[in-house]
């Protein structure tokens, strides 16, 4: 799925890194004649690369990334009580991540974009990406919960606050 950049950094080995808008990172290296990145080395080729998209594959494996924890948890829901648009199709917002959690029963969970067509239950969890339509269907009774996870990561911050100036 593409992601756009949201900001730069290096790992432990001060190789480069690009921040991306789901809060997954990337490595960006200017290894010639592999990696052909020149436009990493300086300030301004970065900054130039700012909201470009790369191919995030950790978000097609809705890969929860690194330093995000669970800040918040929806009530319990049930097939009564769940929400129209979270059967209907529902997107979480920039930066922020779901974990579905059934306790009894089973649920289907699509993401259409991704292919993404799976039964959760007490057994199998599964993780909703960022900005990624998707939907839940009660297969028979069932109850469950959605843990909301976002991080205070300061590139994936400033995204959201500049979203919101
Ligand atoms: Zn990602």
């Amino acid at each position: 799925m593409q992601r756009p950049i949201v900001g730069f950094g290096i790992d432990e080995e001060g190789a480069p890194l690009a921040f991306l808008s789901c809060g997954h990172a990337q490595h960006v290296r200017h290894n010639p004649p592999f990696f052909n990145r020149p436009w990493v080395l300086t300030e301004a080729g970065r900054a130039a690369m700012l909201g470009q998209a790369l191919n995030c594959v950790r978000c097609d494996h809705l890969e929860l990334p690194d330093r995000f924890i669970a800040r918040d948890r929806t009530p319990a829901f049930t097939e009564v009580s769940l929400p129209p648009r979270l059967r209907q199709g529902h997107k979480t917002s920039v930066g922020v991540w779901a974990r579905v959690v059934v306790v009894a029963g089973s649920l289907r969970y699509r993401v259409a974009s991704l292919s993404i067509d799976k039964t959760l239950s007490p057994l199998e969890a599964a993780n909703i990406p960022p900005e990624v339509g998707f939907r839940l269907e009660p297969l028979g009774e069932v109850h469950f919960y959605l843990d909301v996870y976002w991080t205070e990561h300061s590139q994936l911050a400033g995204l959201l606050a500049a979203q919101e100036r």
